[in-house]
């Protein structure tokens, strides 16, 4: 599934794919299986060669609980928000600058994507979008709140001048 960015139109275009409108469903199957998925998309062209993609997905994925080995539906979200810029060749210094796609004084995390000829391979990317949101270790509810005290024992042992690790205070994010 691409799309042909030279037929995206200045003022934008709404793109939606789910199971019913079938497009993804064979590129996402061995992520998701036979799952619902919804993805909405805005793409925008910001000028004659970068563009904004704006929007989100939702699906679930089955997985075990890897504490109590029960079977549990796992729902993925994820807000999108993208750059797609032409694919570049390194410059001498190897490196290439990605400074001029900065948007503004927007905060939203914003990610760059590389599209080639044209085109934006939409399949490629939201697979990539969900892949990165499926969890190493999968918790059930239950497990999942267990976890969550876990983490906060540890960070009080850890006693307050000390500053915590920052991976574990990303970790204690993630299980919030
Ligand atoms: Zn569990």
């Amino acid at each position: 599934m691409k799309i042909k960015l030279n037929e995206v139109p200045e003022e934008g275009q709404n793109y939606d794919y789910n199971r019913n409108t079938a497009e993804l469903n064979e590129v996402l199957t061995d992520l998701i299986q036979n799952n619902e998925y919804s993805v909405h998309m805005f793409i925008k062209p910001l000028n004659t060669k970068d563009f904004t993609v704006t929007g989100n997905l939702s699906t679930k994925r089955r997985e075990q609980c890897s504490r109590c080995a029960e079977e549990f539906d796992q729902k993925i979200k994820k807000n999108l928000n993208e750059i797609l810029i032409p694919h570049q060749e390194q410059d001498r210094t190897g490196k290439y600058s990605k400074s001029h796609v900065m948007m503004g004084d927007s905060t939203d995390e914003v990610s760059v994507t590389e599209y080639n000829k044209q085109q934006f391979d939409v399949g490629e990317f939201v697979h990539e979008a969900i892949a990165l949101e499926i969890p190493f270790v999968a918790y059930c509810d239950s497990c999942q709140k267990t976890e969550s005290t876990d983490a906060f024992i540890y960070d009080e042992k850890m006693g307050e001048d000390k500053k915590p690790n920052p991976f574990q205070a990303l970790k204690g994010l993630k299980l919030n």
